[in-house]
């Protein structure tokens, strides 16, 4: 297949672009797009051959739901059953935003969107190039992140091209994604409020707004006997290709054991990388060393984590020792996805 890759600005929308993406979704095809937390792949979320497509395009298991992306409150009455008081309350504060929620769906939604479940995830983007994107497509939009299943998510359009060209009708290329984490998932379906995925907007701004939110315990953790109540997070995710490693511990420790280990991981002649901030880029010895930010600013970490894995990759970077992030607000959620793309592999000294 011919994939079509248009450029775009966010402030200088080509809307002949977005004309010919929505005639895509609107006759079944699919559209790579923008939006403010990482790409997304878009199909038509209202047609289950059109999120057949995504399944196959990205090589996701099919038990592995779709969120959809809509514009207008108004949108949501017509897929879910029945919105909460809560929903209300976090959409006055949160949407546009990278807030996602889990609801009861309507019969309209094919159990293909939703991977089979009775409930359905909605967010609505501010990404101005997403929001004419879904509009030009009939509003609603299913779209998991334009990466092919397993690999890190992509916050530029290179990284989507890389993984889904020939895959898919279009890609809107408009620039860096501005958050570079996926959504934070809320499940509004049971007696409490449940976080099923941490993300940029944290555990304190939801509970702001609702009071009382419960985490689910599979976030952080590798092993309990729970299974994760986002089906996508029980599947391996953001691995980069080499072998990552996490160290925690008091900064001058931390340096010098993933020095010792780089130098002995040279000595095979292994390629070497490390995650670092600015106040320890420069104290790293390894083919590749890449700063995540300033130590405590994890917004920055969240902007560069995923294109950083993925650079590692294009470099043949085959170890790869990232330092710890605090796990307070955003840092939660970028401590999730470390973890993930680490398989847990963590060294506490
Ligand atoms: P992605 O956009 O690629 O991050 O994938 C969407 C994420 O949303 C996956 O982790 C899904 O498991 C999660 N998700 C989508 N729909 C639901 C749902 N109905 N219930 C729970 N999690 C969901
Ligand atoms: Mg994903």
């Amino acid at each position: 297949m011919d994939t079509k890759i248009i450029g775009m600005d966010e402030e200088n929308i080509d809307m002949q672009a977005i004309e010919l993406a929505g005639s895509i979704i609107k006759s079944g095809g699919l559209v790579a797009f923008p939006t403010e937390t990482v790409y997304g792949l878009g199909g038509d979320a209202l047609n289950s051959s059109s999120s057949k497509k995504i399944y196959a395009a990205k090589g996701r298991p099919s038990d592995n739901p779709l969120i959809i992306h809509i514009v207008e409150m108004s949108a949501l009455s017509k897929i879910v059953r029945k919105i909460p008081k809560a929903a209300y309350q976090l959409a006055e504060r949160y949407w546009p935003g990278p807030l996602t929620m889990i609801f009861e769906k309507a019969e309209c939604v094919p159990l293909e969107t939703t991977g089979g479940l009775d409930t359905v995830a909605v967010r609505m983007p501010s990404n101005q190039i997403a929001r004419e994107f879904i509009r030009a497509s009939g509003g609603y939009v299913a779209a998991p992140s334009a990466n092919r299943s397993g690999r890190p998510s992509p916050t530029i359009a290179k990284y989507v091209i890389e993984d889904l060209a020939g895959r898919i009708d279009m890609i809107i290329d408009g620039g860096q994604a501005d958050i570079g984490l996926e959504s934070t998932i809320i499940d509004l379906t049971g007696s409490e409020p449940v976080i099923l995925r941490p993300g940029y907007i944290t555990e304190e701004m939801l509970r702001q707004v609702i009071g009382d939110v419960e985490a689910d315990q599979t976030i952080m953790e590798e092993h309990t006997s729970q299974a994760p109540k986002a089906p996508g997070m029980k599947y391996k995710h953001y691995a980069p290709r080499g072998n990552l490693i996490i160290v925690e511990g008091e900064a001058e420790a931390v340096s010098a054991y993933i020095n010792e280990r780089l130098s002995a991981f040279r000595k095979e002649g292994k390629r070497t990388g490390v995650i670092a901030t600015d106040e320890t880029v420069a104290s790293y010895l390894a083919d590749s060393v890449k700063s995540a930010g300033e130590r405590g600013q994890e917004e920055q970490a969240a902007k560069c984590l995923f294109r950083i894995l993925r650079e590692f990759d294009d470099e043949k970077i085959e170890v790869i020792y990232a330092e710890g992030f605090r796990q307070k607000g955003v840092g939660q959620a970028v401590m999730n996805r470390l973890l993930k793309a680490a398989g847990h592999q963590v060294i506490r000294l």
